[in-house]
């Protein structure tokens, strides 16, 4: 039984099965639709880490992104890909230098990361949204979701104008 170790044969093998049963998988799912819509629905009201990859994966930007990693069969250029970090952090020394003070605040434990603000999806997917990037450590978590939405719309504050969360430091 020593194929059924061997990843390729094993990729190989689904792959095979499920081109010879296309017919009996869909037939499968159309007939438990409706059970598993229901299901997929009560997990993305009930599981905050689903529904933020849910969105995530929605989102037009995930798609754009993975559309052209797709479309492209060449690898990242690191080269490229840092010089434009190096001359983004140029053009934005403020929210560079905020958010390296957050990253050693986070490592020296001043500060904590939380649960998104907005939706409260857990605190490892939480990123630093800074409203003023002079007080580098009063920050509001949000979900990458969120904070997107945030900045494309600020409805966010409007709605919710006292999470802006501060921790004292020393
Ligand atoms: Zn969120
Ligand atoms: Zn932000």
């Amino acid at each position: 039984m020593g194929k059924w170790k061997d990843k390729a044969y094993v990729k190989k093998y689904n792959r095979d099965y499920h081109a010879r049963n296309r017919e009996k998988a869909r037939a499968y799912s159309q007939r438990h639709r409706d059970r598993d819509n229901a299901r997929r629905r009560e997990r993305y009201s009930t599981d905050p880490a689903y529904k933020h990859r849910v969105n995530l994966q929605n989102s037009v930007s995930y798609r754009k992104h993975s559309i052209a990693r797709l479309a492209s069969s060449r690898p990242l250029d690191r080269t490229k890909n840092r010089q434009s970090c190096m001359a983004w952090r140029e053009r934005n020394q403020d929210k560079h230098r905020a958010a390296r003070m957050v990253k050693t605040a986070l490592l020296y434990g001043r500060l904590e990361r939380k649960p998104c603000a907005c939706c409260g999806a857990p605190a490892r997917m939480s990123i630093a949204h800074h409203e003023d990037y002079s007080k580098p450590l009063e920050v509001i978590w949000l979900c990458r979701v969120c904070h997107k939405s945030l900045h494309q719309g600020r409805r966010f504050l409007v709605r919710y104008p006292t999470l802006i969360a501060v921790k004292e430091v020393t």
